[in-house]
């Protein structure tokens, strides 16, 4: 007799190292039981959430009828977080009840009751399971384009604050995309607003004449933090950086 574990596939997911939750006391009879229902009255899918250029693939189980005792077994078979209710659409119909699994969940349940179900379902599985392990969500994502086509080259990647990545191309025209929305949404008569000049350099310190060095680009810098800056470096090295061009007179 196979144990549990060996029944219950778990999703191949680098992010999922912990025994899976839905790992728990199942048996043959129950996965045969659940096929066959959800061959009949399930449904499945995956949605694409995008953000920053990347395409986040959750995959979900969804199981529909009127029969609540029926819908309640499944809901304890499958762990699922609840059973919603949802009155009859038309006055002649019935209450329907609803359990839906999603995430990497939904990927193990299409994953152990794919040898059970028919051509129909079987590709549509396919497709989610495709899908998913397609997507760039997954840290060690074996993709080497993104959803829109692109290659991800060294230049072409870029990494989110939580180590993600994503494609620069898909993040610039997005980018671009916000940008002519916003442009789009201001009123005929809109003027910029100037910035006031800054009176303040970035610590503090006040722009009078004496305490202003012009660079040689042209640019605006405070004395206290130039002679700050150079105090600091001939702390560290001992002298104070030398000037690079020095004209041969
Ligand atoms: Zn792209
Ligand atoms: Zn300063």
């Amino acid at each position: 007799m196979a144990t549990n574990q060996d029944i219950f596939l778990r999703p191949l997911s680098a992010r999922h190292t912990k025994p899976h939750p839905l790992l728990h006391p199942i048996t043959t009879h129950e996965i045969a039981w659940l096929a066959g229902l959800l061959e009949g009255e399930g449904s499945f899918g995956h949605k694409t959430a995008r953000k920053n250029g990347t395409s986040y693939i959750t995959a979900r189980v969804t199981l529909e009828m009127c029969d609540v005792d029926i819908v309640t077994r499944a809901r304890k078979i499958l762990d699922a977080p609840a059973v919603y209710a949802r009155p009859a659409r038309k006055a002649h119909g019935n209450d329907t009840y609803r359990i839906d699994i999603s995430g990497s969940k939904a990927i193990a349940v299409m994953m152990t009751i794919l040898p059970f179900m028919g051509e129909r379902r079987r590709t549509r599985i396919l497709a989610c399971i495709d899908a998913w392990k397609g997507s760039s969500h997954r840290p060690h994502s074996s993709a080497t384009h993104c959803l829109h086509g692109h290659a991800y080259t060294t230049e072409n990647t870029g990494r989110d604050k939580q180590g993600w990545r994503y494609c620069r191309t898909c993040a610039r025209l997005h980018a671009r995309q916000a940008q002519h929305r916003k442009r789009a949404q201001r009123p005929a008569d809109w003027q910029p607003v100037p910035r006031p000049p800054k009176t303040h350099c970035i610590h503090g310190h006040l722009y009078t004449t004496e305490n202003t060095y012009t660079r040689p680009d042209g640019e605006r810098q405070c004395r206290t933090c130039r002679h700050a800056q150079r105090d600091s470096i001939e702390q560290r090295y001992g002298t104070a950086p030398r000037r690079k061009y020095v004209r041969e007179r």
